[in-house]
């Protein structure tokens, strides 16, 4: 298996001490590929060198994740412009709304966001999209870049049956992680995944966040890896009423596709 982790944050301080052994163990389970989320000026940066010293292993994003929109100033596009330039970032983002926590205000989110559609008409590069409880004001704005840009995932989709039409009206890739793994909050998400087209779908773990809880046995850890990726496949797989080889094989065809991402 050849499979690509579209989303994980491995420049969290959780990865710090033991980054090599966490890609040994993911490419040991068939992870070939791992994109690493960029979220703020010091994460771009570090994902950016991590990604040219591995480049058969790590690509990455270049943004400023909506938790944190009310730092993005004059400054911060212009790093993140140069940055996102770079041929082995693949995607802008994170980027895009968040009204559940609204760590930033809703206004600069809506500011933010769209900067970051700006800078993917101009670069030409696909968006990286991170959306919670802001379907109506995201999918407006998105609406209207639309045409103009080279298209994108929603990652760590969660969203209602809507919301995923309307994404997928407009041509958009869907990313799902270990939220389907979950017996509660993750129902929903295990019924909609049957409607999301075997040429839209991309599978991430956004570690290290969102431990599959069925993993069996349950690791000692609470950080989730790429490795984990399988757990998010198989579930998936059952999901959809599909192979996991032949999901494996759909997904790792998506994220080269919209990423241009080549596998060794
Ligand atoms: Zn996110």
């Amino acid at each position: 298996m050849n499979l690509v982790d579209i989303g994980a944050n491995l420049t969290h301080e959780s990865f710090s001490d033991d980054l090599d052994e966490v890609v040994i163990s993911a490419q040991a389970v068939g992870v070939s590929h791992i994109v690493i989320t960029g979220t703020d000026q010091k994460s771009n940066e570090a994902a950016l060198s991590l990604s040219k010293a591995r480049p058969e292993v790590f690509s990455c994003t270049a943004g400023y994740h909506p938790h944190v929109a009310g730092s993005f100033d004059e400054d911060a596009r212009i790093a993140v412009r140069a940055l996102a330039s770079e041929d082995k970032c693949i995607a802008i983002g994170e980027t895009g709304l968040d009204f559940n926590r609204n760590l930033s205000s809703p206004k600069s989110q809506l500011e933010v966001f769209e900067e970051h559609l700006k800078l993917a008409v101009e670069l030409g590069k696909p968006l990286f999209l991170h959306q919670r409880d802001a379907h109506p004001e995201f999918v407006a704005l998105l609406r209207r870049y639309r045409e103009q840009i080279a298209g994108g995932v929603v990652h760590c989709f969660t969203d209602k049956k809507q919301a995923l039409e309307d994404y997928l009206a407009l041509d958009m890739y869907i990313g799902v992680t270990g939220w389907v793994c979950d017996e509660r909050r993750g129902t929903e998400l295990q019924t909609l995944a049957r409607l999301i087209p075997s040429d839209r779908l991309l599978i991430e773990t956004d570690s290290p966040y969102l431990l599959p809880r069925t993993i069996r046995p349950r690791p000692k850890s609470r950080r989730n890896e790429p490795k984990h990726l399988i757990e998010v496949l198989h579930t998936l797989a059952r999901c959809c009423g599909r192979p996991a080889e032949q999901l494996a094989l759909e997904t790792s065809e998506n994220a080269k596709r919209l990423f241009g991402i080549r596998l060794g």
